[in-house]
């Protein structure tokens, strides 16, 4: 069989006709339970838990998307990152990219520490920190490219060959969710496990709350999958059905959310109430040229940072009619918010701290024009 390009997977890949009725759509299996046929009969699926159909039809669409071999889904981004931190024991070591969603940090600092997981903050741009921070005990490398809020840049291949140098072969994990596998498949750049908070740009129009695994190890897949049931944390099928719907349009989007994000990156760097803009792909990145070869377009986030510091910036978060102040992201919406009082919250005293200056954007697919006159309009009252 011919490989299907990513937009002909992004439509099709797990979600067949149904065979029961050949309805095109993956049908929403609202049900808890399943009618055996004999004691231990039965079509694959015993209990809601542990399998639905809608929800398999989504596992073998982000599967495929990832070029991985294993799809898992879970009721969150956070419940995909919580399973996969299960799978450790106390003691172990775990190397984080600094720049981490705020949750991300919330979860390993105020719960995972508790239960004697060690975790490490290193720089994803610096090699020799990575280096220096590989011990016997380090069990993974965890990261975000580009990172959140300030879309710094990892070396994904570089840093798997560096990891994977190492003596104890850390697993090397990456939350894949402001690039999307549209932008990027990390697995196919040497990573183990890639992570989603398809809550984001997957589903795409802001109405569902899902995370999602994709991954190559038949091991580590039935540990996950042994977690899934046995911790429960799943989604229920009409959120796998919004993420399902939401993905085959996944492809338009991103090219328009990058289109519309690289105009507004360049009126912002323009603009003389700001000091500095935070985009893959402008020519002001310090690492556009790996953001080039690594990522299909720069996406969708922008952040910049106001001369005026925090009360500038207070005032052009308020100030905007389109950009909804809100958390969240990878909406077909425009979102404006200031990550250190609203998703960085977590962070304040830590080494990963943000500046209460930074507004971080969700550029949406509204008009280009419309949108840049926003922020202009905001940026005046500031
Ligand atoms: C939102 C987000 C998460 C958490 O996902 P939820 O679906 O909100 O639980 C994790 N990582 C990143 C990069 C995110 O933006």
């Amino acid at each position: 069989m011919p490989e299907d390009h990513f937009e002909t997977l992004a439509i099709h890949a797990g979600q067949p006709p149904d065979p029961e009725t050949g309805a095109v759509m993956t049908p929403i299996y609202q049900t808890s339970t399943y009618a055996q046929e004999g004691v231990g009969k039965h079509k694959g699926y015993e209990y809601a838990r542990t399998g639905n159909p809608t929800r398999t039809a989504l596992q073998n669409a982000i599967a495929a998307l990832e070029s991985g071999k294993h799809g898992l889904a879970f009721a969150s981004g956070m419940a995909a990152t919580d399973t996969i931190i299960r799978t450790f024991n106390p003691g172990d070591h775990i190397l984080v990219g600094g720049d981490v969603y705020g949750g991300t940090f919330r979860l390993f600092d105020k719960e995972y520490r508790r239960f004697g997981l060690e975790f490490r903050y290193v720089n994803v741009a610096d090699l020799d920190a990575l280096k220096g921070a590989l011990t016997a005990k380090t069990r993974m490398f965890w990261l975000e490219t580009p990172t959140n809020p300030h879309l710094g840049l990892a070396d994904l291949a570089t840093i798997a060959k560096t990891v994977k140098a190492h003596p104890t072969n850390a697993l090397i994990a990456v939350d894949n969710t402001f690039a999307t596998p549209y932008l990027q498949q990390p697995l196919k750049l040497g990573a183990d496990v890639v992570v989603h908070s398809a809550t984001k740009y997957l589903g795409g129009h802001s109405d569902a709350v899902l995370g999602l695994i994709a991954l190559n190890d038949d091991k580590l897949y039935e540990r996950l999958l042994f977690l899934q049931n046995a911790a429960g944390a799943v989604p229920g099928p009409m959120d796998c059905f919004l993420i399902l719907r939401g993905i085959k349009t996944l492809h338009l989007r991103m090219d328009r959310h990058a289109q519309n994000a690289a105009a507004v990156s360049e009126f912002l760097a323009a603009h003389p109430k700001v000091s500095k803009v935070y985009y893959p792909f402008h020519s002001s990145h310090p690492q556009r040229e790996l953001a080039q070869r690594q990522m299909r377009n720069g996406g969708g986030m922008v952040s910049f940072e106001l001369k005026g510091g925090e009360a500038a910036a207070r005032k052009v978060a308020e100030g905007t009619r389109i950009f909804a102040l809100a958390e969240s992201l990878g909406g077909v919406e425009s979102l404006i918010e200031l990550p250190a009082a609203m998703t960085h919250l977590s962070t304040a005293g830590s080494p990963l701290e943000v500046s209460p200056g930074l507004v971080r954007l969700s550029v949406g697919v509204e008009h280009v024009d419309d949108l840049v006159a926003d922020l202009d309009a905001a940026l005046k009252k500031a």
